[in-house]
């Protein structure tokens, strides 16, 4: 009788120093899910780990391929930690219920306002961890700054015939759009995609680098490019990338108006996360100043965090500049209308 009750009380005991032994053991590990592009973000990882003893269990996709992954993983998704590359793609994430609320006080401290995602009540659902500005690109012998100084110069008569970009449905160009029809309206909006579709030297195609290489050997005149990529390009070493960016200006474009479009990266909780508390801490981290620092220096972006000092040749050439002041999350919102407006302008 003794015995045979002693024999189960012993597996119990088993079985809770296993339970008990799991849950610390499984918050060491933490799944993130990440459309950030870019093997410098390794380091990164690797000093979140060492501070914190988490490890980083990383799925790489782009945007678009991590956003259906976690609609089909549904509440069973191992996603603890969501990184994006884009306010459209941000906002889509969030509008499907993707994320979860965070609340902070380290993430409401240091990271702006406008950088992220809107109150829910229970905190936003993300945060911009870093910023890029959208540049406008130009040949130095063909093009005259003055006619390429703002965004609505490119869809001006004079530049027929001189503008290539990527898609328009790209993310980085829907929250450029969006962000125009914040500050110009939508039919003034529709009318300079229009514009834009109407002077462009070839269709749309390529990544922001190869609109940079197009109109370094003259195949177009202006472009526009995310500003890490042509900072990527002034730090590159190849002979290559130095006689593309002899030929190319750099301007930061509506400074006498309402600033340059700068688009963020963003992270989030995922909405089923099992490791929540290792998640935020995450989050936490990327916000600090040896993240901030790292991702200007690794990947040439800016902090979002203000008054984070950095070190990088590239973006002192490039300079400070004036930048828009709206909340990217009403930019990220506007995508949906935009995609429709570009479909009407034939913007591909
Ligand atoms: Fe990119």
């Amino acid at each position: 009788m003794f015995r045979r009750s002693a024999a189960p009380l012993g597996l119990l005991a088993a079985i809770l120093s296993l339970v008990s032994a799991a849950s610390p053991a499984q918050d060491k590990v933490l799944n993130l899910y990440s459309a950030r592009h870019y093997q410098t973000d390794e380091a990164l990882y690797d000093n979140f780990t060492k501070a914190t003893g988490i490890k980083i269990n990383r799925v790489d996709a782009d945007d678009a391929g991590i956003l259906a992954r976690l609609k089909s993983e549904g509440s069973a998704s191992p996603a603890d930690v969501i990184l994006l590359v884009d306010a459209a793609r941000l906002w889509r994430a969030e509008t499907d219920g993707l994320f979860a609320p965070v609340k902070s006080k380290v993430l409401e401290d240091r990271i702006p306002a406008k950088l992220q995602g809107k109150d829910t009540g229970q905190g936003p659902e993300w945060f911009g961890f870093s910023t890029r500005a959208r540049v406008i690109v130009y040949n130095k012998e063909s093009i005259k700054r003055d006619d390429v100084d703002t965004y609505e110069k490119l869809a001006d008569p004079r530049n027929k015939g001189k503008v290539c970009t990527r898609s328009g449905s790209h993310p980085y160009n829907l929250s450029l759009i969006g962000s125009l029809m914040e500050h110009l309206g939508p039919e003034k909006t529709e009318a300079w995609a229009k514009g834009v579709v109407g002077n462009m030297a070839r269709e749309p195609k390529g990544g922001d680098t190869d609109q940079i290489k197009a109109v370094a050997s003259g195949e177009c005149g202006v472009a526009i490019s995310n500003s890490y990529y042509v900072a990527r390009m002034m730090r590159s070493t190849a002979p290559a990338d130095k006689e593309a960016m002899s030929k190319v200006s750099v301007v930061f474009p509506n400074q006498q108006s309402w600033g340059t479009h700068v688009n963020v990266a963003g992270g989030a909780v995922a909405r089923y996360a099992k490791n929540r508390s290792a998640a935020v801490k995450f989050l936490e981290y990327l916000s600090s100043d040896q993240a901030q620092i790292y991702f200007a220096d690794g990947n040439n972006e800016y902090p979002a965090v203000e008054g984070v000092k950095v070190v990088n040749p590239a973006l002192e050439t490039l300079g400070g500049f004036k930048s828009e002041l709206i909340p990217i999350s009403v930019v990220g919102a506007n995508t949906a209308k935009v995609q429709q407006m570009l479909d009407r302008v034939g913007y591909k």
